[in-house]
This record gives structure tokens, sequence and C-alpha cells, in this order.
């Protein structure tokens, strides 16, 4: 099984998330720590035999949290948990949350993997973005991860940002290659409804531009592949060997459990999701020890549409066990355009398919 770990609480909220997450406010750290205590302990004694494989603990800014409340965390995990077989524990990270001595820390409790949200190393784009660090503190929060001893760093990058022009671009990626990270995560800006960037969208204030998606993408895949990263997922980069297990197993359709406010776990053919309010999801562990309060069971065709359309995305493609009979003439038109390929049993997208796979997996659905 897999665990992620939501921590709602950001020093700044980003216009473009849709994420669960809110400022401070009145909340306590420590109080929301001891939340996610109460809830694994709760799912510790209900699958008391099952040993946990990775640990993804994002947000929310989970870097904002002192290090004596993630040293608590982090113990408390293992009381009631079985982590003995854990092969990656990654942490999201905002560049202006941590120091030296923070980093120290996560190296010293088990932190193999920091993806750090970077963005851009451009400063009209992280104002744009509204994000609350500078270029040059992005790099130094990189060499002080390197300098702490940190196994695995991720840059996490956003393209296509409106007022990002290809050769602004061009330079992040550059910036980022040479600071050899063995991972990146490329995302393409997203309007996602109920954030302030797709009401400015909607009121003509920001531009949807496809061209400037394809341009951007299309360098993306170019340069970081000639400086030797595998694209082997839409949105991912990683230098062999170096492939997030913990999003690999998820594409794969694993088991993984989902810890705080908001969170959805997968067991089984069970899927559910945590209440996404922060106060309510503390009353709720407090009194029941659990925070469910959507609950679906995911049958066969449910489970299948959900294969195609993450595993498309993946270098390995997605078996052709998963497409019915119904679309075969488009899979091979697909082909014949050189757009997918069928490598070992799986249809694996190519070329310019890559870029479209939203719409190719819509068509083989
Ligand atoms: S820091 Fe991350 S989680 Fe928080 S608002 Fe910005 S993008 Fe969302």
């Amino acid at each position: 099984m897999h665990l992620y770990l939501h921590f709602p609480i950001c020093h700044r909220v980003c216009p473009y998330c849709s994420f669960y997450k809110h400022e401070i406010g009145g909340h306590s750290i420590s109080r929301i720590i001891d939340s996610l205590l109460g809830e694994a302990q709760y799912y510790g004694s209900l699958y008391p035999d099952t040993s946990i494989k990775t640990i993804y603990f994002g947000g929310g800014t989970p870097s904002m949290i002192p290090s004596s409340e993630m040293i608590r965390l982090v113990e408390g995990l293992h009381e009631h948990l079985i982590l003995n077989e854990l092969q990656e524990f990654t942490l999201e990270a905002n560049p202006a949350t941590f120091k030296l001595k923070k980093a120290q820390t996560y190296q010293h409790i088990g932190i193999n993997r920091v993806s750090l949200g970077v963005q851009s190393f451009d400063l009209k784009t992280l104002q744009t973005l509204g994000r609350d660090h500078l270029p040059v503190q992005a790099v130094q929060a990189y060499h002080l991860l390197r300098d702490a001893g940190i196994p695995q760093v991720n840059i996490d990058l956003m393209y296509s940002v409106p007022g990002l022009s290809l050769s602004q671009w061009q330079e992040t990626l550059q910036t980022t290659i040479k600071l050899h990270p063995d991972h990146i995560s490329a995302y393409n800006l997203t309007y996602e409804e109920d954030t302030p960037f797709f009401d400015s969208l909607q009121a003509g204030d920001l531009d949807f531009n496809d061209d400037r998606d394809a341009e951007h993408y299309t360098l993306t895949d170019q340069l970081l592949c000639e400086a030797g990263y595998r694209h082997y997922e839409t949105s991912n980069f990683a230098k062999p060997g170096f492939e997030s297990i913990h999003n690999q197993s998820y594409w794969e359709g694993n088991h993984y459990l989902g810890l705080g406010p908001s969170a959805v776990s997968t067991i089984g053919s069970e899927r559910w999701s945590n209440i996404a309010d922060t106060a309510a999801y503390q009353k709720l562990i407090s009194s029941v020890g659990h925070a469910k309060t959507t609950h679906e069971t995911i049958d066969p065709q449910a489970y299948r549409i959900e294969r195609i359309a993450l595993q498309l995305r993946t270098l390995k493609g997605v078996s052709l066990s998963h497409l019915s009979e119904s679309v075969r003439p488009r899979l091979e038109q697909l082909q014949s355009l050189k757009l997918l390929t069928i490598l070992n049993d799986r249809v694996v997208l190519i070329n310019d398919g890559k870029m479209h796979v939203d719409t190719i997996a819509s068509e083989l659905i």
C-alpha cells in the first residue's frame, strides 16, 4: 500500500491552485499533526498487516511544519503503520520555507526525496503565479537540499503561463538542467474552476493559448531529453532510475491510503475522500478516528477508463486488454498517422501523439 499525507496550510494562496489549502488563520500546526497521527492510528489498526511502500507528503506546504513537529509526525507514523519496507518518502517543499538545519532534519528522519516547488526561474512569471519566493531563493533551496544529503530532488516547473515567452521558458529549462536535479516535473498551466485564475480567464484578463502550450511542451521534451532525462510520463522527466515510485504505483492502480483533509484513498474497489475542511476534519478524527465524507465503489468499467486515461500518459503505455474491440479501427488509424505504436501488447503514444494525450484517451475509452 502507498500513503499520501495532506497538510492544508500555505503561507500564501497561489491564484491558480485548486488543491484544498488555506492560510493558517486560527489553526495550529501541532493540532493538525495530532489529527494526522490520530488518523494514522485508526487505519493502522484497520490494516495491521499492511506495509507501506511509499509516502508522499503534499499539500498545501508541508515544508512549513517546524522540524520538531516533523520529527514527531514521522515517529508517530512509525508507531502506527508498518514502514519497514518503505522505499520512497517524498516531501513537497516550498523554497522559501526551509534552511539547512531543517533540510538536515528531513534527511535524518528518512525523507529521501524532496519535490521543490520552483515553477519558474523567471521573476515576472513567479509574480504572475503569485509565488512567494524569488528565483535566487529557489537555487539556494536546491543547494541546501543537496548539502543536507537528500538523495533525490525533483524540481516542479510550470509552462504556458500568460506572458511567458518561449525564450524565457527556455532559460528556466536551461537553469534547471544546470542544477542537475534527478527528476523534473513540468506542468502545463491549467485553469481550474473556482480559482482566481479561472475567473480572470473568464473575464478576459488572462489568455489561453493552444499554440503556446504546444511550443512550450515541444521545447521541454527536446531540451530535457537531450540533457539525459527520460520523458516517462506526460509531465514527468527523470534521470534513469529516478522515476517516482509513488506516482508510478498510482498510475498502475495500486492501493493507496490518503490522510488529512480532502485526501482521497483507493483500496481494492473502494474509494473515499476525507472532508475538505480542516476544522471539521480535526473534529471527526478526535470523535470517530476517520474523516470519510464521500464513498464510491469503482466498477470494472470505471477502473478500465481510469487506467486508459492515466497509463496512456506514460512511456510504458496502456495494456491492449483495457481497450474495447470497438476502438480498434481508430487505434489503427492513429497508428498509421504515427501518433501511437503497439509494443508488447501495450499502446504507447509517440511523436505528436504525446502532446494530444487527453484527446486520444477520450477517443480510445
Ligand atoms: S504553495 Fe502550492 S499548495 Fe499552496 S497555494 Fe501555492 S500551489 Fe497551492
